[in-house]
């Protein structure tokens, strides 16, 4: 029996009957105000994808037995939409984003579909409400697709019905004047992902038990938890995003861009990705080494003492990249150096900006940056 693909062509719109009128100049704090609009997609074991609907944002209605209440078949993404300065909408390597989800859903029993669809639907939910994505420079709509099992049923299956569904934000900057640097605590005690486990997938179960965790950074006056594994205390992320070092050999003086191997416990960060590959094309390979390797908090430690630590920092679509200033290890407070009257280091400020001239549009790299509305 053949069961429908994901398919935009069968779209059905249903407009807010009011539209929001949207204050450029407002304020807005991540994840709190949402667009007119959701996709909202629904998928059915005996006939498949049923057709896309974008319609007015609003509650969903689930029974109480409803699988993702009890069992965790909950997955998300996120990625944003960009303003050009010559009036088009673009989006950053979505298919990345469209695969990523794929790969969670497959992790948890739940249905895949074709990205390139998805990819089509959510530039026509973005389209709709184009009024939301803001136009100041450094300002995005960031933008939140969700797959959740709806099976009514307490039975441990795989779900016999999931749902879709994509919402979206403005938000501004992340950092309103300059850089601002982190201070990270190196966490042990609770293990953020393990091999053979699900942290290198967007489910919903990686997030929450970290909480407790950076609650306690918090406490002690860090911004974010450097998640460590095994007793060899290998450095595997930052809070929820990918992390990097920049390490100078002092005999050789060659730089070494270093971050941890996809071994199914680190996260498949978009960013990561992006940092990765303009790195190994635009560094001179005489200066610079890349390496996707294991790396350990001594190593960190003993590196910075001799002064062979040259930066670091966390990536992720949210931040692109946040710099980091130290590091408490033990009873240490390991320090990472900024540029002079900066909170930032040489190479995080540069790929900051690298990524971010692809992503509104003002160098064309890859076709990474896809246009999904022409306001002009
Ligand atoms: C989302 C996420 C990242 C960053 O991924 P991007 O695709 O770059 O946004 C890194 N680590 C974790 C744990 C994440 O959830």
């Amino acid at each position: 029996m053949s069961t429908a693909e994901l398919d935009a062509s069968k779209l059905k719109v249903i407009r807010k009957e009011e539209p929001t009128v949207f204050e450029q100049n407002a304020d807005f704090t991540f994840g709190r105000l949402f667009i007119d609009h959701m996709l909202v997609v629904e998928w059915k074991r005996e006939s498949g994808w049923q057709a896309p609907e974008i319609r007015p944002y609003g509650n969903l209605s689930l029974d109480p037995s409803a699988c993702v209440f009890h069992y965790g078949f909950e997955l998300f993404e996120g990625m944003k939409a960009y303003r050009t300065e010559d009036g088009r909408v673009t989006l950053f390597r979505p298919e990345m984003n469209a695969a990523r989800m794929n790969r969670s859903a497959a992790r948890i029993g739940l249905p895949q579909f074709d990205a390139e669809q998805l990819v089509e639907l959510i530039g026509k939910l973005v389209e709709l409400d184009r009024q939301f994505v803001p136009q100041r420079p450094g300002y995005s709509l960031y933008i939140r697709p969700v797959m959740i099992g709806t099976s009514a049923s307490l039975g441990v299956t795989a779900p016999d019905s999931a749902l879709l569904y994509v919402i979206a934000c403005p938000v501004g900057p992340y950092y309103k004047s300059g850089f601002s640097a982190v201070r990270l605590l190196a966490t042990d005690n609770v293990t953020r992902a393990w091999p053979g486990g699900f942290g290198d997938k967007k489910l919903g179960g990686n997030y929450a038990p970290c909480i407790p965790s950076q609650e306690e950074a918090a406490r002690l006056g860090y911004h974010q938890n450097l998640w460590l594994f095994g007793p060899e205390k290998y450095i595997t992320e930052v809070g929820t995003m990918n992390a990097f070092f920049v390490f100078k050999d002092s005999t050789t003086g060659k730089k070494e861009l270093v971050t941890a191997p996809l071994d199914g416990t680190i996260l498949e960060g978009v960013t990561r990705d992006s940092v990765l590959t303009l790195a190994r094309e635009r560094l001179s390979p005489e200066e610079w080494d890349v390496s996707e390797r294991y790396y350990t908090i001594s190593e960190v430690a003993e590196r910075a003492a001799k002064g062979e630590v040259v930066e670091a920092f966390g990536c992720g679509t949210a931040v692109v990249v946040s710099p980091i200033k130290e590091i408490g290890w033990n009873d240490q407070a390991i320090k990472i150096p900024l540029l002079p009257g900066e909170e930032t280091g040489e190479f995080t400020k540069q790929v900051a900006h690298w990524i971010s001239e692809i992503q509104y549009g003002k160098v064309e790299y890859n076709n990474w940056s896809r246009t999904i509305a022409d306001l002009k």
